[in-house]
């Protein structure tokens, strides 16, 4: 089916005015990103007013072999992960923006799809809670998008699970069933479980089943989900950061797993100083810029707090402990840097970072390679990227690094970060994508949030993997309603 029956079609199945095809309207919501290849804009925008409008438009979908994608992020599209080379209509849930429940005792939100980190923050604030958040996330950033594709948060020790911090979720899946999941899928609706003390918490169920891993990480693919609910924090009363800092990343490293090992401090990470100059400039736009020349060439930040219960005690127990750790490792723990404090690389680090995404704050356009794998093998995986990217014309001093442990240190994410011209280094930067993610693929690299060249080569690395798939969207998404035809689905 093409533009005009699509529209038509979609406009009778919902209220008067979902539907948008204005063309400056519709060019905002395509992603300006250079090295995303044949994406085609939308035919229209269509913006469901409640849950139940949106299954109309999926009845509708299915019955006319629609393609449609979803968005929840407003503001700069970047990234563009929900873009489609195919012709679709787009879903555009970023006015959802309610937080109809959040509940102290069990540390738990209800949240839609279009609900910022800077909303959430300031509805959990009076309550004295807070919540593990990815890195400096745009003003714009969808808190529910952001748990879907997993981006990892700076706080490693409140996550147990990778698909922390979702508890419960409502979605469509792609055939038009509404389905809940975790505690939510039931007995009873939300309002008899909560009076019966229930708190839609738990992320497993309904029985044995755990439906929401199919649609976290999908990228849009199986379901679209219209509200969630995600474990809160306790908010610190008190934060005492630390910067340490080396010349390279293995002593660093080996404090990382000493502190962890023992559940000690809180956020905590490892950035290099071109990764650590595009925050604090991102941060400090309009003033006196930090060269990254100025900072030493790896800084990982350490974050210790105390709650609610005696929190100088806490902060005072915790600093001796983490400096013994430090001492051990040979570092030294910093309140503050020559040209900038630990109180307020926190504060850039756990707050939004405005409208665009810090990474694009020395040219405008940046590559990311970005994969899970583990702090021992971090130096490896650096020197294997760097060997490629200095053959392809990007030096050292062009690539940023941001190493995040999650659960619990467990795992790491670990991502490169280059600007780049987009006029001059075009080609540069896409060779240095599809040949990096090869090389580092075949080093052990796990790309669990495939994107990019990535995407495929996950698929192609395991066949059977592609099958299942398949046979999953089947069952999900029979008509093919979801993003037709990415990653060959
Ligand atoms: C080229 C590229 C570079 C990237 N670089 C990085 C990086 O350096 N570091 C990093 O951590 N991440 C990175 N990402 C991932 C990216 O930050 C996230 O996917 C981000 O959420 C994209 O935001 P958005 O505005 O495009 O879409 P969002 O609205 O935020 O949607 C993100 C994804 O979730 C799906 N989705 C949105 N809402 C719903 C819903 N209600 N139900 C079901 N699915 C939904 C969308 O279809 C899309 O696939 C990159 C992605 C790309 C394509």
């Amino acid at each position: 089916m093409n533009g005009t029956p699509i529209i038509e079609k979609a406009a009778a199945a919902l209220k008067a005015g979902a539907v948008m095809t204005d063309p400056a309207g519709l060019a905002v919501l395509r992603p300006d990103n250079p090295l995303i290849d044949g994406c085609v804009p939308p035919v229209g925008v269509v913006r469901p007013e409640n849950a139940g409008e949106l299954g109309k438009l999926l009845a509708c979908a299915n019955e006319n072999a629609m393609n449609l994608c979803v968005v929840s992020s407003a503001g700069s599209h970047y990234h563009g992960t929900f873009a489609s080379d195919r012709e679709h209509l787009l879903v555009d849930l970023s006015s959802w923006q309610g937080i109809p429940w959040i509940n102290r005792r069990n540390r738990v939100c209800l949240i839609e799809p279009g609900v910022t980190y800077g909303q959430l923050l300031a509805a959990l604030d009076p309550e004295g809670l807070t919540v593990s958040m990815p890195l400096a996330p745009p003003a714009g950033k969808s808190v529910l998008a952001a748990c879907l594709d997993r981006e990892p948060s700076t706080w490693p020790n409140k996550q147990w699970d990778i698909g922390d911090p979702v508890a419960s979720t409502e979605f469509y899946f792609g055939g038009g069933q509404r389905f809940r999941t975790g505690a939510a899928g039931g007995p009873g609706s939300l309002e008899a479980q909560r009076a019966a003390g229930g708190a839609q918490k738990c992320p497993t169920g309904p029985s044995q089943t755990d439906f929401h891993r199919v649609i976290q990480g999908a990228q849009g693919t199986m379901g679209i989900v219209t509200w969630m609910t995600i474990r809160a924090e306790i908010k610190p009363t008190i934060q005492k950061p630390f910067l340490l800092v080396d010349d390279n990343p293995g002593r660093l490293v080996s404090f990382v797993y000493a502190a962890q090992r023992p559940g000690l401090g809180e956020h905590s990470f490892i950035v290099n100083r071109i990764c650590a100059a595009m925050l604090i400039n991102a941060a400090r736009r309009g003033k006196k810029p930090c060269p990254a020349e100025s900072l030493p060439e790896y800084i990982c930040l350490q974050n210790i707090a105390g709650f609610e219960v005696l929190p100088k005690e806490r902060v005072a127990y915790q600093v001796e402990d983490i400096r013994e750790k430090s001492r051990q490792a040979g570092l030294k723990m910093k309140r503050s840097l020559r040209r900038i404090s630990a109180d307020e690389f926190l504060g850039i680090a756990t707050r939004p970072c405005g409208d665009s995404d810090w990474r694009r704050q020395p040219t405008g356009d940046y590559l990311s390679v970005f994969f899970l794998t583990t702090l021992d093998r971090t130096e490896e995986l650096i020197g294997v990227f760097e060997s490629i990217a200095g053959s392809c014309g990007f030096g050292r001093d062009a690539v940023g690094i941001y190493i995040q442990p999650v659960t619990q240190n467990h795992a790491c994410h670990m991502e490169f970060i280059v600007p780049y011209d987009r006029q001059r280094d075009i080609d540069a930067a896409r060779k240095l994508e599809q040949e990096s993610t090869a090389a580092l693929m075949e080093n052990g690299a796990f790309f669990s949030r495939p994107y990019l060249s990535a995407g495929n080569r996950v698929l192609c690395r395991n066949p059977q993997n592609l099958t299942v798939l398949k046979k999953i969207k089947d069952i999900f998404d029979p008509n093919r309603v979801l993003n037709r035809g990415k990653w060959g689905l």
